[in-house]
């Protein structure tokens, strides 16, 4: 299954990744997760991907484009397939995702599309807390952690990302709605797009995917 999840900020999709990727056997990529480790490793990327994150604005295309053409090159044996969260976010993006997926015969299945409504969004990005360890996603209200403030999969601690501000937030959608919205014509002219109520529990949501999933094979 070759997968993208589609949304914007603070709809789920990260969530909703870490409970499809098991059932699935899908490798999770996440472009968030992937810029936020080369920061956390201070590498030329890392810095470079600091300022346009802390502004909340995108990178590059070709910048993250690059990126994923070398994860999808090698895929991790074992894993049938992938999810891809937070890119693309372009509609130039998703067209060179398109051309490296016939390149390596793989077209994507689905498009998953969490449609989330402004105030959900806002209550969900400002309780966020990440593992700083392994990237895992809880919230202060709706996902606590057993322990406060430490990850229930590894026992790292976790933090509050320094774009998850209202001030970084608002720009966020602006950009996303600017940006990144376009791609939903884009794929609904591919006939790839599956519209989710976001506002609902993800757990909610994997459950529905996997059924129909497991149904169509
Ligand atoms: P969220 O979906 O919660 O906004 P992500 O963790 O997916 O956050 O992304 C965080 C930031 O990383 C984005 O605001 C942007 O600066 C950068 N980024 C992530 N994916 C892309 C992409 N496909 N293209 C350009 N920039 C990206
Ligand atoms: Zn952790």
């Amino acid at each position: 299954m070759r997968l993208v999840l589609l949304g914007p900020p603070g709809a789920g999709k990260g969530t909703l990744a870490g409970s499809l990727k098991d059932s699935l056997t899908i490798e999770h990529i996440s472009m968030g997760d992937i810029l936020r480790e080369e920061m956390k490793n201070n590498t030329a990327l890392g810095k470079q991907a600091k300022m346009y994150i802390d502004r909340g604005e995108l990178l590059p295309d070709e910048v993250v484009t690059k990126i994923i053409e070398q994860k999808l090159k090698k895929p991790i044996s074992g894993q049938c397939g992938f999810l891809l969260d937070g890119f693309p976010r372009t509609v130039q993006q998703a067209k060179d995702l398109d051309a490296i997926l016939r390149k390596i015969k793989n077209p994507l299945d689905y498009v998953l599309y969490l449609k989330a409504t402004l105030p959900v969004i806002i209550q969900r990005l400002t309780g966020r807390r990440v593992c700083r360890n392994c990237g895992a996603v809880f919230h202060a209200t709706n996902r606590p952690p057993k322990k406060p403030g430490i990850c229930n999969e590894c026992g790292g601690p976790l933090y509050q990302r320094a774009d998850d501000n209202e001030e970084t937030i608002r720009t966020r959608m602006d950009v996303y709605t600017h940006s990144t919205q376009p791609i939903i014509e884009y794929y609904e002219s591919q006939d790839k797009l599956l519209p989710l109520d976001a506002d609902k529990e993800s757990e909610y949501l994997a459950v529905m995917l996997n059924e129909k999933f497991n149904e169509n094979g």
